[in-house]
């Protein structure tokens, strides 16, 4: 069922590379000789074969958006932000608003990141509004779910993540489902160098499309892509993709890298 769905490596860069360190990142990477998105013949008409994208701080968003489509990346690596304020503008200082990403040419907004939960007020309340205001400016939200160490520990690691799933998407139809990535993190396996054994990890994803399939129909859970994270690297992503359901990774600390970055995707 999976061949209706475009794998994709989504880079979190998270509150590293300013927007100088970005360009060079960018232009390592296009320079780096791998065949980043590497195409394939499908029914006569060239299709990249795997998404691929980064999620750069607020302020190196501008700069990579220059630069892509200044280099031939254009088209080829996409990019979104971080994070965004449920609210539309006004006086919220410190905020960035979705129409202000969409201006930008964001194609993703990442919600409800394990460290946003943890070190900002980020609850399951402001996320589902997060995500109508994110697919309402025409961009895709990636929302990232997932238990902590003491949640495995206590046995209820994927019911853990499956709640946190279910209030995220309470506001959206199915059409609107449709279009959103999941991105499981089991937060105890995020910087850690540690992911699960990739069988734990297909059959939390198994769990997560059976919730998406009882709730929005066989048809969108077909459709939506369901991300791994916590500490991919090149060594483990070939094993870790080849699981049923996986659809890609959501990397940290090896994104940086734009060389091991490459070659993770190039493992997909
Ligand atoms: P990691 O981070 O790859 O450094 O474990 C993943 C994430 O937090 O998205």
């Amino acid at each position: 069922d999976s061949a209706v769905r475009t794998p994709m490596v989504i880079g979190n860069w998270k509150m590293n590379l300013d927007h100088r360190q970005a360009g060079q990142w960018l232009l390592e990477y296009s320079g780096s000789g791998q065949n980043w998105a590497r195409r394939m013949e499908e029914s006569g008409t060239v299709v990249n074969r795997v998404e691929i994208g980064v999620l750069p701080s607020f302020t190196s968003l501008l700069a990579i958006r220059d630069m892509a489509r200044k280099t031939d990346l254009n088209g080829e690596l996409s990019f979104g932000a971080q994070n965004v304020s449920e609210l539309d503008a006004g006086a919220y200082t410190g905020d960035i608003s979705a129409q202000m990403l969409a201006a930008l040419d964001c194609r993703y907004v990442l919600l409800g990141h394990s460290e946003q939960r943890r070190y900002h007020p980020e609850d399951d309340e402001r996320i589902d509004r997060k995500m109508r205001v994110v697919l309402d400016s025409g961009m895709t939200p990636i929302v990232c779910i997932g238990e902590t160490k003491l949640g495995r520990d206590d046995g209820i690691g994927i019911d853990y993540a499956l709640n946190q799933l279910v209030s995220a998407v309470r506001l959206l139809s199915p059409a609107d489902m449709s279009k959103v990535i999941v991105a499981y993190e089991p937060v105890w396996s995020i910087g850690t160098g540690t992911p699960p054994d990739p069988t734990v990890i297909e059959s939390a994803l198994a769990d997560i499309r059976d919730f998406i399939n009882a709730t929005f129909g066989a048809d969108v859970a077909a459709k939506v892509r369901i991300l791994y994270g916590g500490s991919v690297n090149p060594n483990n992503a070939a094993q870790i993709i080849r699981r049923y359901g996986v659809d890609g990774f959501l990397v940290g600390g090896a994104s940086l890298d734009p060389t091991k970055f490459a070659k993770i995707c190039h493992r997909v």
